[in-house]
């Protein structure tokens, strides 16, 4: 089997500001239009077969994908299918895009890991759906995270940083600022995920113009993570060429 997956970023598409211009949402307020041209140049861009998209709401709500779904899936921030020719797409602007693929199994998932999903451990319940409904081995699943806000922008309250501290611990907190990807990166590891099988991107989306970012511009347009399976040879193919800025974490 083939898996290929991608990230996008803001540029190669068609929307104007302030969704300038690869926006892949329809939730956000750009023009419909130009959302579905987004959404077809992305398609015939990387050859991608159909894309299922989720209505993401910030839950723990996981789905396997059997069929192409040309609605999105309803309440839902996690998506799972042994299905070759389906993609499965998730929608971020400074969440974690985060993409996992068995290369045993042939089952692959996207992730919408922003802070609550986090909290609601939506990765690890996604590793255990994939172990639960496929027989997949832990050893054997490999994690991206894509881009996503980091620890040097991502402020929270007091209030909030205080239940961080308390809920996972002090070492989430930097100076008032959220690591969410350490938080991920864990909550995986106990999940018995293999610390060489996740690839963490250090790009921050609210640092990088080439990003989408809520944080930086609150009215804005959603980057998306993208995977999907081929029949064919066992590869992976990557298709971001800031390839060499990502990197994997102790
Ligand atoms: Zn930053």
């Amino acid at each position: 089997m083939k898996i290929t997956y991608h990230f996008t970023n803001r540029h190669g598409g068609v929307s104007t500001p302030p969704y300038d211009t690869f926006n892949l949402a329809l939730h956000v307020g750009d023009n419909p239009a130009n959302v579905i041209k987004n959404r077809t140049i992305l398609k015939h861009r990387y050859n991608t077969p159909d894309i299922v998209w989720m209505d993401q709401v910030h839950h723990a709500n996981i789905q396997i994908i059997t069929s192409p779904h040309t609605e999105p899936i309803p309440h839902c921030d996690a998506i799972v299918t042994d299905q070759p020719n389906i993609a499965l797409a998730v929608m971020v602007a400074d969440c974690i895009p985060i993409l996992m693929f068995d290369p045993q199994r042939h089952v692959i998932a996207a992730i919408h890991a922003g802070r609550n999903g986090t909290f609601l451990q939506i990765a690890p319940k996604t590793v255990e759906v994939m172990q639960k409904a496929f027989g997949c081995m832990p050893s054997n699943i490999h994690v991206i995270m894509g881009p996503s806000i980091h620890a040097c922008c991502y402020e929270i309250g007091d209030d909030l940083a205080t239940i961080v501290e308390k809920s996972f611990g002090k070492v989430y907190m930097q100076n008032g600022r959220l690591n969410l990807q350490q938080l991920n990166y864990d909550q995986l590891i106990q999940a018995s995920i293999t610390k060489e099988h996740i690839e963490i991107s250090n790009i921050c989306t609210c640092c990088h113009p080439d990003y989408f970012s809520y944080r930086r511009e609150g009215t804005t347009g959603r980057f998306a993570g993208v995977i999907w399976m081929e029949e064919g040879e066992v590869i992976c193919k990557y298709f971001n060429t800031m390839r060499s800025l990502y990197k994997s974490i102790e």
